[in-house]
């Protein structure tokens, strides 16, 4: 359409361009007979010229406003309201002459004839909008409005002449969701590369310190090669948990269609977890029967392993773990029953199934008697690389990323995680999962 248009003005635009070159060339010629004067005549048919090629460019870049001929009003406004977007049909004083549903809601407007100024206040919308009305102009313009979240919306402005008048469509298009796409990729880019560089630099000094002051020292050597160990540990860690979580997300918004028993994967994971020595005892309740969920057998487990293997990292020598499984009834049912046990705890749901009213889901709760969360931390549990540790200033300790594998998981299986805890008495993390029809 800004080709037609631009096409269109091309062949108008000679109708001066081509005269003012044509009286040029008559004045050249005029100059070369005459002889004295025609330096100087010479330079006006030049100027002459130049005003004709300046004039086509310019016709070049205006574009004709496209025509809604024999249109009212009444054929015109089911057409606006066919559009998604919010959008607006304004005359040459900028006065709104029709509106679809979506700029109404969005621009909290309800008559037409209000003047675009005052339901719009961005300048260059509005400079977009009278470039339009007065001189054809079509334009684009990209504004940020702090509404009660900040949004970018793309306001596309195009001249039309409806009827007689000279008009301008405004279209609104909210780019909001794929800027914050953009930012959060190229934040979370940004965080896994300083996650890697970290040990990646203690390992860099640690082999100078072997190749230089240590060289002659066995003892140091084995010390530092300890270290190097635990670093090349760490990197590997980090990119087996960036893998397994760019691996789920991939297909999180396919939902499995798989059965799985959830008491049968959290024994799996304890009977593998008690090959290892640890000072800390692993406890399951289930019931006698099996607990059956739509779900992915692997990934389940996946989650089982992560939250035990926090509460083991968390609880203390000679303490206990408690797995628990259960059937819960609906979402607020097993909010109720799995999530919310003591009374003097902080409670925060970390993510809740939309649909989830009417469904039945079971459960697993893993308790630990670790040193709690604080409450101002527990909503940012499952947040990509949040470490409490690292809040409070000591940079050891995990990827900070175990919990948002969780929480990826239990979403694609459209399920619920709580979290529920107390300093001084320990954390429940608890996930829940749709049970199958039979
Ligand atoms: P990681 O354990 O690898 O650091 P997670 O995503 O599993 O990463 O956990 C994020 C953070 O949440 C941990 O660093 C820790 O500060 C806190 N956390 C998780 N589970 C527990 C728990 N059971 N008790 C206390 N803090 C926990």
């Amino acid at each position: 359409m800004e080709r037609g248009a631009s096409l269109r003005g091309l062949t108008k635009a000679p109708a001066l361009a081509w005269i003012a070159a044509a009286v040029a060339m008559a004045v050249a010629l005029w100059a070369f007979a005459t002889h004295a004067v025609a330096a100087l005549l010479m330079m006006a048919a030049f100027g002459a010229c130049f005003w004709a090629a300046y004039e086509a460019r310019r016709f070049t870049i205006t574009s004709e406003p496209e025509r809604i001929e024999a249109v009212g009003l009444a054929e015109l406004t089911p057409l606006l309201e066919a559009l998604p977007d919010p959008a607006l049909l304004i005359d040459d004083q900028r006065r709104i002459v029709s509106s679809n549903a979506a700029a109404r809601a969005q621009m909290q407007f309800e008559a037409r004839g209000q003047f675009l100024t005052s339901i719009l206040r961005h300048p260059d919308v509005l400079e977009a909008a009278q470039a339009a009305v007065s001189s054809g102009e079509r334009r684009a313009v990209t504004f940020e409005a702090p509404l009660d979240v900040e949004r970018r919306t793309r306001c596309s402005v195009a001249p039309v002449i409806w009827g007689a008048e000279r008009a301008a469509m405004l279209v609104f298009h909210d780019e909001t969701a794929r800027v914050t796409t953009e930012r959060m990729r190229a934040d979370f880019l940004a965080n896994a590369s300083h996650e890697l560089r970290t040990p990646l630099a203690s390992l860099t000094l640690l082999i100078e310190t072997i190749a230089g002051p240590a060289r002659d020292n066995a003892q140091d050597r084995g010390r530092f090669l300890t270290m190097m160990q635990a670093q090349a540990d760490r990197m590997r860690r980090l990119i087996d948990d960036l893998l397994s979580l760019s691996r789920i997300e991939l297909d999180e918004h396919v939902p499995p269609s798989d059965r799985a028993d959830l008491r049968a994967v959290a024994r799996e994971v304890i009977d593998t977890l008690s090959l290892s020595k640890s000072a800390v005892r692993v406890r399951v309740a289930a019931p006698d029967t099996p607990v059956v969920v739509v779900g992915d057998r692997f990934q389940l487990a996946q989650v089982v392993q992560n939250l035990v293997d926090n509460a083991i990292k968390y609880t203390p020598e000679n303490g206990e773990v408690l797995v628990e499984v259960g059937i819960g009834g609906d979402r607020d049912e097993t909010t109720a029953r799995a999530g919310r046990r003591w009374s003097g705890a902080g409670h925060v749901a970390l993510l809740t199934p939309t649909a989830g009213v009417m469904r039945r889901y079971a459960y697993v709760r893993v308790e630990d008697q670790g040193p709690g969360i604080a409450m101002q931390f527990l909503p940012r549990l499952g947040e990509r690389f949040f470490r409490i540790e690292r809040e409070l200033g000591d940079e050891r300790g995990g990827t900070g990323l175990g919990l948002a594998i969780v929480k990826h998981i239990v979403n694609r299986h459209r399920g619920g995680l709580l979290v529920e805890s107390e300093p001084g008495r320990g954390s429940a993390f608890i996930a829940y999962i749709e049970v199958t029809d039979g």
